[in-house]
């Protein structure tokens, strides 16, 4: 008898139609501050991960009271998807009523939480003119972190995700196109803070990517470049001795990385909160020169 050895793209073609895209959740933030509560605990930065789990529990207050936002008319949405557009790219859209108000509220939140120091740093979102958070936001959706506020991005960025998730839970994924390049989210056209591989039900073993703005996920096959689409010699890292949830999965082509996390070696994994508590992976794929190509808000170098 033989075997033959399917690679993971074989495999889940031979298994006929997959969720392609996952829109989230309802309870996508809590999910996020559960975990990040629980990686919290011993670990290094235990004070960092816990101020975001406040945050991400402030998040689902937020998405749970129903965020202003509409996504575009139905003609707009079938247009976008006739020509393979993402149809809440934020340049596209108007920006969302009463987000400022959103960024604001986050910020009172966490601030008991913080030192006199901490608090007056997020003192110019909760003071700023809505000019000026518009401002802010810009620059973050357009990756031009030089110019973000550092201690303030986590807040602008959390507000802007608890709008855009609420406009993605109201698409259907028929609405919405597969990607020509699958490095960018089909919904909204952002970067993937990290990627997932999920257990259960037809995502079982299937690989996500997960969306930085509106944490909607799509489908990529594993052992494929997210950035370039290279297939080959892609390697994967891992600190040694750790229990192997979180992955660098690295490509030779472009000298970049993206996280896997995995579900099936921690059920509770999510692909945000595991991302920010592996920063000394990170760490690791920076001297091996790769770059990071996921984002992750949360924790974003920035002037301070
Ligand atoms: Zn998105
Ligand atoms: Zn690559």
């Amino acid at each position: 008898m033989t075997t033959t050895l399917l690679q993971p793209g074989q495999i889940e073609a031979a298994a006929g139609s997959i969720p392609e895209l996952r829109l989230p959740p309802a309870d996508v933030f809590l999910t996020r501050a559960r975990r990040l509560e629980q990686l919290a605990e011993g670990h290094a930065m235990a004070d960092y991960l816990r101020f975001v789990a406040r945050l991400a529990h402030a998040q689902q207050a937020c998405l749970d009271a129903g965020p202003a936002g509409e996504p575009p008319a139905a003609d707009r949405l079938e247009q976008c998807r006739e020509y393979g557009m993402p149809p809440l790219a934020p340049a596209g859209l108007p920006r969302p009523a009463g987000w400022h108000d959103t960024a604001r509220a986050l910020a009172r939140t966490v601030q008991a939480l913080l030192t006199p120091a901490g608090q007056a740093a997020l003192q110019p979102l909760v003071e700023g003119a809505d000019a000026w958070l518009d401002d802010q936001a810009t620059r973050l959706l357009e990756n031009d972190t030089e110019h973000v506020h550092a201690a303030v991005a986590p807040i602008i960025g959390a507000a802007l995700q608890v709008h855009w998730t609420h406009l993605a839970r109201q698409l259907d994924p028929a609405q919405v196109a597969r990607p020509e390049h699958p490095n960018l989210c089909p919904v909204c056209g952002s970067h993937p803070v990290s990627s997932v591989v999920r257990i259960g039900g037809a995502e079982n073993g299937l690989r996500y990517l997960h969306c930085t703005l509106c944490s909607s996920e799509w489908h990529v096959v594993r052992a494929k470049c997210s950035n370039c689409d290279n297939t080959r010699d892609i390697a994967y890292y891992h600190l040694e001795g750790g229990d192997r949830v979180v992955e660098a999965e690295a490509c030779p082509e472009c000298q970049t990385y993206l996280k896997v996390v995995h579900q099936e070696k921690d059920p509770n994994a999510d692909p945000v909160a595991d991302d920010l508590a592996s920063l000394t992976l990170d760490l690791l794929m920076d001297e091996a020169d790769h770059a990071r190509s996921g984002v992750n808000w949360y924790l974003i170098p920035g002037h301070p």
